[in-house]
């Protein structure tokens, strides 16, 4: 068994402090990091701390000494939780899921691959075919979906611009049998817009350094970055040194990681046709962010008529329809009439952006979808094989607290909110269920529930989105400061609604501009400026024509909806906040039904140094992760329980009466002579079938005393 790790490194388990508060945790918690032990347990899950270098802790040895051991049998690992959940899916046959969570830089995706990692390793010991081919999809589908997904940002080189939640199937041997991937709330605006020192998505550098000439020249573009209004824009910004040198860097691995794309492309199975498709479009979106509006008067106009022409070719279009797509809109008038009305500039300008924003999001969904159509179960017959069971693996963004909220963070503490709730609910109603079955007195724990938040924001016809949905659907101009006033009217008394009837006093916000929401996790003002615009996403109808119209299968299958004419569209499109709210209730609705394992990201500091840690920086992550009370609701229930039978077929060496022989009547009364033996009464209640254990302490007792022997 691999060696437990001694006292010089801390606690191997927050449930061991000696108090907790917040001093003893962070102590540890530092102490743990400084000596290169980035994973801790609180019970069964696992708090991670970014080491911003490469540890020798992943890998064929390591994944052996985790395989189908028990938690407590080992140090804290992924590993660890990855087979905790893999042996719950295949011994007790429950799905299972694994939520990874953390701030940006914190390290869930990292965290994400090794637990995928893991789980490809220990499966389909027989080399079968078919399983291997699903387990070679599913490792290559994170390259693909970096590539799209991920840009560089101040926060993280790789930051993943969009939540994943994947489900691996597996049939009755345990053997994956495929899977399939959601994706929640690509950041587009991106897509045309980046900060200073930031970057477009990988997609567009890696085709323009790593593409050939002849790719490059057939999609009429140059290969410097520079050139391009939507690649340029963050990059050109940056001139300090060492910021410098991460592009140069990040440049460099583009060239080599599209030919990595592109190897993973073909053998997840796209096709070349639907390749060629996709960098028409990443070109098509680099051409469109050039295009420049000119002003004749009132008439604008398109002088750059050669990328026009360039687009069309990309997109099998006619250069006339996307010149007119471009220029003016179809309206539906109210007698029914249908007109074409010229964009002004501003307006010309809008349309293009969102365009180009639109194709990017649609061309994301259509890659993850047909990741989907090749890794989906196929032929899966359960009388025949047996129950299909599934783990789910959540990498989604954490909290955001930035110095400018927007709707983006809105969106995503909402989710964050979400994923609390259920594991408030999950952890204290599991453990409540499970100490009722086994008849042992439970003592209630009190906490924070945050469903008072949820409603906040999600309430029909009350919460936040509702009232941004109306403002939205209301015909004439409501502009984002009206609706601020809506809701300072209709949720001022709310407790975590902060208002001016709150703080009439409170200088650290503008209550024409902004509101704040008490989080969980803690305040959160927002700027409401751009809230409306971003929520109703509008896209002209002309643009989605065009595109159903084109001769690229590839692209016409992504703008379905395109077929409508301007009377036909639905008046009400659902908004973006609503889209957003459905597909988190989906998702919780779907971990819900799972058994949770929860790995709790931290990120050490800013610059991503290996060995600093900054201490405020971490104190406030642990506190907004709910650290300290996951510690004392673990603390007050049992950290660890074991059937009767496997506790005493692991320990029954360390005591008298069980070993050589077994002398007690009934496993649980042997199970008692090891624990009164080892003097640890006092840690521990017996259920009926399970011995329930307090604190790890004893049972790393017991286990180095079964390892001395
Ligand atoms: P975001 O929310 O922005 O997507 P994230 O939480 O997914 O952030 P990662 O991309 O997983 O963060 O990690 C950021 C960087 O930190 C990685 O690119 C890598 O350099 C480093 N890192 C994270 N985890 C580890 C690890 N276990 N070992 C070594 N380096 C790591
Ligand atoms: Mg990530």
């Amino acid at each position: 068994m691999a060696e437990l790790e001694g006292l010089e490194f801390g606690k191997s388990d927050f449930v061991l402090l000696d108090e907790v508060n917040m001093e003893q945790f962070m102590e540890n918690l530092q102490l743990r990091f400084e000596k290169g032990r980035i994973y801790t347990f609180i019970g069964e899950v696992v708090v991670s701390v970014n080491p911003y270098k490469q540890m020798d802790i992943y890998g064929k040895v390591a994944i052996e000494a985790y395989r189908g051991r028990e938690l407590y049998e080992n140090p804290p690992h992924l590993y660890a939780v990855a087979d905790a959940a893999y042996k719950a899916m295949k011994r007790r046959a429950k799905d299972t899921c694994i939520v990874i969570s953390g701030e940006s830089g914190a390290g869930k995706t990292e965290a994400s691959k090794y637990i995928m990692q893991y789980i490809a390793a220990i499966t389909n010991p027989n080399q079968r075919e078919e399983v291997e081919s699903v387990k070679n999809v599913l490792l290559k589908s994170n390259c693909v979906l970096e590539a799209f997904g991920n840009a560089k940002t101040n926060r993280n080189d790789n930051s993943s611009r969009f939540g994943k939640y994947m489900d691996i199937n597996f049939n009755f041997n345990g053997d994956p049998t495929g899977g399939h991937i959601n994706n929640y709330l690509l950041e587009k605006s991106r897509v045309v817009q980046q900060h200073a020192g930031e970057r477009n998505f990988h997609s567009f550098y890696q085709l323009l350094r790593g593409g050939t000439d002849d790719m490059l020249s057939n999609l009429h573009l140059q290969r410097n970055p520079e050139a391009y209004v939507y690649s340029k824009e963050g990059a050109s910004v940056i001139t300090v040194g060492h910021a410098e040198e991460e592009h140069q860097k990040l440049g460099f691995n583009d060239g080599s990681l599209h030919k990595a794309v592109l190897s993973a492309m073909k053998v997840i199975g796209f096709t070349s046709e639907e390749i060629s498709s996709i960098y028409k479009i990443i070109a098509t979106i680099l051409l469109l962010g050039n295009l420049e509006f000119e002003c004749d008067g009132e008439i604008v106009q398109l002088p750059g008529a050669g990328s026009v022409s360039h687009v069309a070719e990309l997109t099998g279009t006619e250069p006339e329809t996307v010149s007119k797509a471009l220029l003016y809109r179809t309206v539906a008038t109210g007698g029914g009439e249908v007109i074409e009305k010229g964009h002004n500039k501003l307006e010309a300008c809008f349309g293009r952006d969102a365009f180009a924003k639109a194709l990017y999001e649609r061309l994301f969904a259509w890659i993850v979808g047909r990741i989907n159509t090749v890794i989906e179960v196929k032929n899966y017959n359960p009388a025949l094989h047996g129950k299909n069971t599934v783990i789910g693996v959540l990498d989604i963004y954490g909290f955001e607290i930035f110095d400018n909220n927007s709707f983006e963070q809105f969106c995503i503490n909402y989710c964050n909110e979400k994923l609390q709730q259920l594991f408030i609910e999950l952890i204290l109603q599991q453990e409540q269920e499970e100490y009722h079955r086994e008849g042992i007195t439970w003592q209630h724990i009190e906490y924070f529930n945050n469903q008072i938040i949820v409603d906040l924001v999600e309430q029909l016809h009350k919460g936040i989105i509702s009232i941004l949905d109306e403002a939205c659907l209301t015909v004439g101009k409501v502009t984002d400061t009206v609706c601020l006033e809506t809701m300072n009217t209709k949720l001022g008394q709310h407790p975590h609604f902060t208002s001016r009837k709150h703080c009439p006093t409170d200088k650290t916000m503008d209550f024409q501009r902004h509101f704040r929401i008490r989080h969980y996790a803690g305040d959160v003002t927002y700027s409401i400026e751009g809230f409306l615009d971003k929520n109703k996403d509008p896209l002209f109808q002309d643009f989605k024509r065009l595109m159903y119209n084109s001769a690229d299968p590839v692209l016409k299958e992504m703008w379905p909806d395109g077929q409508l004419s301007i009377t036909e569209v639905t008046k009400r499109p659902l908004t973006a906040a609503t889209l957003f709210k459905n597909s988190i209730i989906a998702l919780v609705e779907n971990l819900a039904c799972k058994e949770p394992y929860y790995v709790r990201c931290i990120k050490p500091n800013d610059v991503k140094s290996p060995v600093l840690f900054d201490d405020a920086r971490c104190r406030h992550q642990v506190a907004y992760l709910g650290l300290l009370e996951n510690v004392r609701v673990r603390r007050a229930g049992f950290a660890y329980r074991q059937p009767y039978a496997r506790f005493l077929q692991r320990y029954k060496m360390t005591c008298e009466y069980t070993w050589p022989n077994h002398l007690m009547d009934t496993d649980r009364e042997a199970v008692e002579a090891i624990v009164t033996q080892h003097g640890f009464e006092g840690d521990v209640a017996y259920g009926h079938t399970k011995l329930f254990v307090r604190t790890p302490r004893s049972l790393f007792t017991l286990e180095q005393e079964r390892a001395a022997l």
